[in-house]
């Protein structure tokens, strides 16, 4: 069918610089050459494609906004979305390694990390030399994290962590976890937890139809003594993870929008091609309808988060804001998925297009982050200054 033709319908490629094109094509490239070829086959084993790592990391995937001299790609957040699309056009699981790395495991111990922290492990986790997840989610609590059960208590030098993590992406591979459990004042405060460290296990969750190629599990603590130099010294509260959050669900926002023009582009290609009663499928009224109303959410989206990149590179972009932009990108992309899987008929439920694939991811996408109804509750709660989430 060729070449991917990236949607730009209101030309949105002049707004942004060479040197972001030039980064856009590295990642596109590496995507085709890559993740491309091998992606499927991961999804339908279930299996993470770890040789994937070092590529991912030499484009800078792993934290790009984070300051050169720890060894991150220092670049602002135009860039840091481009990087996410162009990652999420091929497969939303490998978007998720890199958000958990660079949002979610790098970010917080850039912002909370104790100086030592930050030259320890940041300049290792840029290069992929170690990979983190990020622990917050519980069997209990998943939209209301700040129920968390997970708990240390003080032991000299030490604390020692008890509790469980659901749904962790990374974590049956990860080398170390950004864990946020409670202190002893009951207070959520983060802390790395190493692979190896007695009493912590790492059970992978098995039988996920969606982000099939990503690794899922849980984190489990069984008396952890964790050092007390491992706790992240800048934050206490919800606004740590909160944060994080903040910087992942910028970075989907984006990057959902990366699967729904893959989505577009190949349904788009396929109609022009496909003959039925004599004609391309492309040449039906309902057809057109399917693929213009595709297109016009895609450009409404991409104007969104360019716009959003804007605010968030002078600190302006409110979490409201953000919440707004993925919940509506990750909207936008399952429902372009659905459209085109039926654009393609019979050949739309194959591995043979990513279609599929990316419909099937976004189920995870559009729950993870907040899930799309907590988004709409933080676009309420903000526009009204009325909170509506109960509790
Ligand atoms: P629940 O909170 O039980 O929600 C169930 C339903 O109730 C949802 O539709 C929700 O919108 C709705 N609901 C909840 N509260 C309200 C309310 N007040 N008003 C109206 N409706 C409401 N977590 C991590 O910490 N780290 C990770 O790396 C990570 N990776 C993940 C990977 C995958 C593949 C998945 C599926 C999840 C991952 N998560 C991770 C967890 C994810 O963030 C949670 O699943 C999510 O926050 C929702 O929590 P829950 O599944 O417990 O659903």
């Amino acid at each position: 069918m060729g070449q991917y033709q990236a949607p730009d319908y209101y030309l949105l490629d002049e707004l942004i610089g060479d040197e972001y094109r030039l980064i856009r094509d590295s990642v596109r490239q590496w995507v085709n050459r890559e993740l491309l070829p091998v992606i499927e086959e991961y999804a339908q084993r279930a299996e993470f494609p770890h040789q994937l790592l070092p590529g991912m990391a030499q484009l800078g995937l792993f934290g790009p906004t984070i300051p050169e001299e720890y060894g991150g790609a220092g670049l602002d957040y135009l860039a840091y979305g481009i990087m996410m699309q162009e990652l999420e056009r091929g497969d939303s699981g490998i978007r998720s390694t890199a958000s958990v790395q660079g949002s979610l495991v790098m970010y917080p111990i850039y912002a909370f990390g104790s100086e030592e922290q930050k030259r320890h492990y940041l300049p290792k986790l840029a290069g992929g030399e170690l990979i983190g997840c990020f622990g917050l989610t519980e069997p209990d609590h998943g939209s209301n994290p700040a129920g968390m059960l997970a708990r240390f208590k003080d032991d000299g030098d030490y604390v020692v962590l008890n509790g469980a993590k659901m749904w962790i992406s990374n974590a049956p591979f990860a080398d170390i976890a950004v864990v946020w459990a409670k202190n002893p004042e009951g207070k959520v405060q983060g802390l790395i937890v190493e692979r190896g460290m007695e009493g912590f296990s790492t059970p992978e969750t098995h039988n996920k139809w969606s982000l099939r190629a990503s690794a899922t599990g849980e984190l489990v603590f069984d008396n952890v003594r964790v050092p007390k130099t491992h706790i992240l010294p800048g934050v206490t509260g919800m606004r740590g993870p909160l944060s994080c959050l903040n910087q992942a669900r910028y970075g989907i926002a984006w990057g959902a929008l990366g699967a729904a023009m893959d989505c577009y582009d190949t349904a788009l290609r396929y109609a022009k091609e496909r003959k039925q009663f004599g004609k391309p499928i492309a040449s039906f009224q309902l057809q057109q309808k399917k693929l213009a109303e595709m297109i016009t959410e895609i450009t409404k989206g991409q104007l969104l988060v360019w716009r959003l990149a804007t605010l968030k590179n002078d600190n302006r972009a409110t979490p409201a804001q953000i919440s707004m932009a993925k919940r509506n990108s990750v909207a936008t992309a399952l429902h372009v998925a659905h459209e085109a899987r039926q654009i393609l008929g019979g050949m739309g439920i194959t591995g043979e297009y990513s279609i599929m694939r990316h419909m099937m991811n976004l189920e995870s996408v559009v729950t993870y982050e907040g899930t799309h109804d907590i988004h709409l509750l933080i676009t309420g709660m903000d526009i009204t200054g009325i909170s509506a989430f109960g509790g």
